[in-house]
Protein backbone atom coordinates (compact mmCIF):
# COMPACT_ATOMS: atom_id res chain seq x y z
CA UNK A 1 0.00 0.00 0.00
CA UNK A 2 2.08 2.87 -1.24
CA UNK A 3 0.13 5.96 0.59
CA UNK A 4 1.17 4.56 3.79
CA UNK A 5 4.22 2.96 3.12
CA UNK A 6 5.88 4.72 5.46
CA UNK A 7 4.01 2.72 8.23
CA UNK A 8 5.63 -0.68 8.06
CA UNK A 9 4.59 -2.18 11.59
CA UNK A 10 1.10 -1.82 10.23
CA UNK A 11 -1.11 -4.43 8.47
CA UNK A 12 -3.81 -3.44 6.21
CA UNK A 13 -6.96 -5.13 6.22
CA UNK A 14 -9.26 -3.25 3.51
CA UNK A 15 -9.36 -0.21 1.82
CA UNK A 16 -12.66 1.28 0.31
CA UNK A 17 -12.25 4.45 -2.12
CA UNK A 18 -15.65 6.10 -2.63
CA UNK A 19 -15.71 10.25 -2.17
CA UNK A 20 -13.20 9.30 0.16
CA UNK A 21 -10.61 6.71 0.86
CA UNK A 22 -11.34 4.34 3.80
CA UNK A 23 -8.60 2.53 4.59
CA UNK A 24 -8.81 -0.34 7.55
CA UNK A 25 -5.44 -1.55 9.39
CA UNK A 26 -4.12 -3.06 12.85
CA UNK A 27 -1.02 -3.29 14.13
CA UNK A 28 1.43 -6.43 12.77
CA UNK A 29 3.15 -7.27 16.42
CA UNK A 30 1.06 -9.78 18.52
CA UNK A 31 2.09 -7.62 21.84
CA UNK A 32 2.57 -3.99 22.72
CA UNK A 33 4.10 -2.53 25.21
CA UNK A 34 2.11 -0.95 28.47
CA UNK A 35 2.94 2.97 28.38
CA UNK A 36 2.95 2.87 32.68
CA UNK A 37 5.78 0.56 33.25
CA UNK A 38 6.70 -0.99 29.84
CA UNK A 39 6.31 -4.53 30.11
CA UNK A 40 5.09 -6.10 27.11
CA UNK A 41 2.04 -7.89 27.45
CA UNK A 42 0.05 -10.61 24.83
CA UNK A 43 -3.14 -11.09 27.25
CA UNK A 44 -5.41 -9.02 24.80
CA UNK A 45 -8.54 -7.70 26.68
CA UNK A 46 -10.76 -6.37 24.50
CA UNK A 47 -10.89 -4.46 20.52
CA UNK A 48 -12.42 -0.83 19.21
CA UNK A 49 -12.22 1.18 16.65
CA UNK A 50 -10.11 4.44 16.26
CA UNK A 51 -10.55 6.46 13.06
CA UNK A 52 -7.66 9.04 12.20
CA UNK A 53 -7.87 11.34 9.04
CA UNK A 54 -4.68 11.19 7.20
CA UNK A 55 -3.27 13.16 4.31
CA UNK A 56 -5.46 13.34 1.11
CA UNK A 57 -4.89 10.16 -1.62
CA UNK A 58 -5.52 11.84 -4.85
CA UNK A 59 -7.41 14.58 -4.08
CA UNK A 60 -9.47 11.88 -2.21
CA UNK A 61 -9.68 12.57 2.04
CA UNK A 62 -8.47 9.10 3.53
CA UNK A 63 -10.04 7.90 7.22
CA UNK A 64 -7.98 5.26 8.72
CA UNK A 65 -9.73 3.11 10.53
CA UNK A 66 -7.52 1.33 13.40
CA UNK A 67 -8.51 -1.80 15.18
CA UNK A 68 -7.14 -1.18 18.61
CA UNK A 69 -6.15 -3.61 20.94
CA UNK A 70 -6.97 -3.10 24.74
CA UNK A 71 -4.16 -5.40 26.73
CA UNK A 72 -4.08 -6.85 30.41
CA UNK A 73 -0.81 -5.29 31.65
CA UNK A 74 1.01 -8.47 33.08
CA UNK A 75 2.78 -6.93 35.75
CA UNK A 76 1.15 -7.29 39.21
CA UNK A 77 2.42 -4.07 41.15
CA UNK A 78 1.66 -1.62 37.70
CA UNK A 79 -1.10 0.86 38.27
CA UNK A 80 -2.54 0.56 34.85
CA UNK A 81 -4.50 -2.88 34.88
CA UNK A 82 -5.83 -2.22 31.33
CA UNK A 83 -4.02 -0.41 28.46
CA UNK A 84 -4.81 0.67 24.56
CA UNK A 85 -2.12 -0.02 22.46
CA UNK A 86 -0.62 2.73 20.65
CA UNK A 87 0.94 3.33 17.10
CA UNK A 88 4.03 5.59 17.81
CA UNK A 89 4.60 6.03 14.36
CA UNK A 90 1.74 6.89 13.43
CA UNK A 91 -0.07 8.95 15.81
CA UNK A 92 -0.23 10.73 19.60
CA UNK A 93 -2.99 9.31 22.11
CA UNK A 94 -6.36 11.15 22.04
CA UNK A 95 -5.20 12.85 18.71
CA UNK A 96 -7.66 12.29 15.99
CA UNK A 97 -4.99 13.62 13.46
CA UNK A 98 -1.89 11.38 11.78
CA UNK A 99 1.19 12.57 12.95
CA UNK A 100 2.00 14.03 9.07
CA UNK A 101 -1.56 15.28 8.58
CA UNK A 102 -0.61 17.78 11.75
CA UNK A 103 2.85 18.36 9.88
CA UNK A 104 1.17 19.37 6.99
CA UNK A 105 -1.68 21.68 8.48
CA UNK A 106 0.90 23.10 10.29
CA UNK A 107 2.89 23.81 7.68
CA UNK A 108 0.41 25.43 5.53
CA UNK A 109 -0.47 27.32 9.32
CA UNK A 110 2.48 29.02 9.25
CA UNK A 111 2.10 30.19 5.57
CA UNK A 112 -0.27 31.28 5.65
CA UNK A 113 -2.25 31.36 9.42
CA UNK A 114 -5.40 29.54 10.60
CA UNK A 115 -8.28 30.96 8.40
CA UNK A 116 -6.26 30.87 5.20
CA UNK A 117 -4.59 27.80 5.90
CA UNK A 118 -7.99 26.28 6.68
CA UNK A 119 -9.69 27.67 3.49
CA UNK A 120 -6.85 26.08 1.08
CA UNK A 121 -6.66 22.81 3.13
CA UNK A 122 -10.66 22.55 2.46
CA UNK A 123 -10.41 23.07 -1.52
CA UNK A 124 -7.25 20.11 -0.95
CA UNK A 125 -9.08 17.76 0.99
CA UNK A 126 -7.25 18.72 4.06
CA UNK A 127 -9.12 18.44 7.00
CA UNK A 128 -8.68 21.27 9.90
CA UNK A 129 -10.52 24.38 11.33
CA UNK A 130 -8.38 27.24 12.12
CA UNK A 131 -9.00 26.81 15.66
CA UNK A 132 -6.53 23.51 14.69
CA UNK A 133 -4.30 24.76 12.59
CA UNK A 134 -3.89 27.32 15.73
CA UNK A 135 -3.41 24.94 18.02
CA UNK A 136 -0.59 23.23 16.31
CA UNK A 137 1.34 26.39 15.65
CA UNK A 138 1.25 26.78 18.82
CA UNK A 139 2.80 23.11 20.14
CA UNK A 140 5.44 23.64 17.34
CA UNK A 141 8.52 23.13 19.19
CA UNK A 142 10.67 25.82 18.85
CA UNK A 143 14.27 25.64 18.05
CA UNK A 144 17.32 25.35 20.25
CA UNK A 145 19.26 28.48 20.20
CA UNK A 146 22.86 29.50 21.61
CA UNK A 147 22.93 32.01 24.19
CA UNK A 148 23.40 35.90 22.22
CA UNK A 149 26.85 37.36 21.71
CA UNK A 150 25.88 40.31 19.63
CA UNK A 151 21.78 42.02 19.61
CA UNK A 152 20.61 44.81 18.79
CA UNK A 153 17.63 46.57 20.86
CA UNK A 154 15.37 49.02 19.30
CA UNK A 155 11.56 50.68 20.09
CA UNK A 156 8.76 48.02 19.19
CA UNK A 157 5.07 50.16 18.58
CA UNK A 158 2.60 47.88 20.30
CA UNK A 159 0.15 51.25 19.01
CA UNK A 160 1.80 53.34 17.03
CA UNK A 161 2.45 56.71 18.87
CA UNK A 162 0.95 55.84 22.18
CA UNK A 163 2.33 52.68 23.46
CA UNK A 164 5.88 51.32 22.65
CA UNK A 165 7.59 48.22 23.70
CA UNK A 166 11.40 46.79 22.88
CA UNK A 167 12.16 44.73 19.94
CA UNK A 168 15.70 42.53 20.57
CA UNK A 169 17.26 40.79 17.96
CA UNK A 170 20.24 38.23 17.66
CA UNK A 171 22.22 40.10 15.13
CA UNK A 172 25.01 36.71 14.33
CA UNK A 173 21.62 34.78 13.28
CA UNK A 174 19.78 37.65 12.26
CA UNK A 175 16.68 36.57 14.36
CA UNK A 176 13.95 37.99 16.74
CA UNK A 177 14.95 37.43 20.58
CA UNK A 178 12.18 38.83 22.25
CA UNK A 179 9.69 41.83 23.05
CA UNK A 180 9.57 43.45 25.82
CA UNK A 181 6.51 44.83 27.08
CA UNK A 182 7.83 48.45 27.25
CA UNK A 183 11.32 50.36 26.96
CA UNK A 184 11.89 51.81 30.84
CA UNK A 185 15.26 51.09 32.36
CA UNK A 186 14.08 48.14 35.09
CA UNK A 187 12.67 46.24 32.09
CA UNK A 188 15.17 46.38 29.93
CA UNK A 189 17.88 46.27 32.24
CA UNK A 190 16.29 42.85 33.65
CA UNK A 191 16.04 41.21 30.28
CA UNK A 192 19.82 41.83 30.44
CA UNK A 193 20.55 40.85 33.44
CA UNK A 194 19.11 37.10 32.90
CA UNK A 195 21.80 36.79 30.00
CA UNK A 196 25.33 37.37 31.16
CA UNK A 197 26.62 35.57 27.77
CA UNK A 198 25.82 39.41 25.71
CA UNK A 199 29.28 40.79 24.70
CA UNK A 200 27.83 43.74 22.45
CA UNK A 201 25.15 45.58 22.21
CA UNK A 202 23.89 47.57 19.22
CA UNK A 203 21.57 50.83 19.78
CA UNK A 204 19.97 54.00 18.91
CA UNK A 205 20.97 56.76 20.87
CA UNK A 206 18.37 56.75 23.25
CA UNK A 207 19.45 57.59 26.92
CA UNK A 208 17.54 55.59 28.45
CA UNK A 209 18.24 51.92 26.33
CA UNK A 210 21.99 53.20 27.53
CA UNK A 211 21.41 53.16 31.27
CA UNK A 212 19.22 50.15 30.68
CA UNK A 213 22.19 47.96 29.05
CA UNK A 214 24.88 49.66 31.13
CA UNK A 215 22.78 48.51 34.25
CA UNK A 216 21.99 45.12 33.18
CA UNK A 217 25.25 44.09 31.16
CA UNK A 218 27.75 46.45 32.23
CA UNK A 219 30.22 43.79 30.92
CA UNK A 220 28.78 44.42 27.12
CA UNK A 221 30.30 46.87 24.49
CA UNK A 222 27.76 49.46 23.16
CA UNK A 223 28.12 50.45 19.52
CA UNK A 224 25.48 52.80 17.47
CA UNK A 225 23.42 50.37 14.83
CA UNK A 226 23.99 50.98 11.37
CA UNK A 227 20.63 52.41 10.38
CA UNK A 228 20.93 55.11 13.05
CA UNK A 229 24.38 56.04 12.05
CA UNK A 230 23.15 55.86 8.00
CA UNK A 231 19.74 57.84 9.31
CA UNK A 232 21.84 60.56 10.78
CA UNK A 233 24.47 61.16 8.30
CA UNK A 234 21.29 61.33 5.43
CA UNK A 235 19.96 63.85 7.12
CA UNK A 236 22.69 65.85 7.58
CA UNK A 237 23.72 65.41 4.42
CA UNK A 238 19.89 66.72 3.00
CA UNK A 239 20.23 69.88 5.52
CA UNK A 240 23.70 71.08 4.12
CA UNK A 241 22.95 70.74 0.73
CA UNK A 242 19.12 72.99 1.65
CA UNK A 243 21.63 75.27 2.98
CA UNK A 244 24.69 74.91 0.19
CA UNK A 245 22.48 76.74 -2.66
CA UNK A 246 21.88 79.28 -0.48
CA UNK A 247 25.56 80.27 0.77
CA UNK A 248 26.47 79.84 -2.33
CA UNK A 249 24.13 82.49 -3.45
CA UNK A 250 24.67 84.82 -1.38
CA UNK A 251 28.46 84.47 -1.82
CA UNK A 252 27.64 85.36 -5.13
CA UNK A 253 25.87 88.21 -4.84
CA UNK A 254 28.02 89.74 -2.37
CA UNK A 255 31.29 89.06 -5.26
CA UNK A 256 28.47 90.79 -7.80
CA UNK A 257 28.47 93.85 -5.77
CA UNK A 258 32.03 94.07 -4.69
CA UNK A 259 32.57 93.68 -8.57
CA UNK A 260 30.12 96.39 -9.50
CA UNK A 261 30.74 98.62 -6.70
CA UNK A 262 34.45 100.07 -7.58
CA UNK A 263 32.85 100.75 -11.20
CA UNK A 264 30.94 103.17 -9.98
CA UNK A 265 32.63 105.07 -8.18
CA UNK A 266 35.43 104.36 -10.47
CA UNK A 267 36.47 107.10 -13.00
CA UNK A 268 35.56 107.57 -16.15
CA UNK A 269 38.74 106.16 -18.05
CA UNK A 270 38.75 106.10 -21.79
CA UNK A 271 38.28 102.58 -23.50
CA UNK A 272 42.29 102.39 -24.14
CA UNK A 273 42.61 102.31 -19.96
CA UNK A 274 39.96 100.61 -18.85
CA UNK A 275 41.27 97.26 -17.89
CA UNK A 276 39.68 94.14 -19.26
CA UNK A 277 36.83 92.53 -17.55
CA UNK A 278 38.17 88.74 -17.70
CA UNK A 279 41.36 90.46 -15.56
CA UNK A 280 39.46 91.43 -12.67
CA UNK A 281 37.86 88.03 -12.80
CA UNK A 282 41.04 86.13 -11.90
ZN1 LIG B 1 2.05 -1.78 33.28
Amino acid sequence: MTIISDLSDLIIEQVTVTTFVMITARASSPTAPCPCCGTVSKCVHSHYQRTLRDLPASGRPVHLVMQVRRFFCEKSTCQRKIFAERFPSLTLPRVKFTKRLQEALREMGFELGGEAGARLGKKLSYPGSPDTILRLIKQAQLPTTQPPRVVGIDDWSWKRGLRYGTLICDLETNRPIDVLADRSVPTVSAWFEERPSIEIVSRDRSSEYAAAISKGAPQALQVADLWHIVKNLSESVQILLARGPAEIRRNLQVQITSEQEPEETEPVLDEERRPARSLSVK
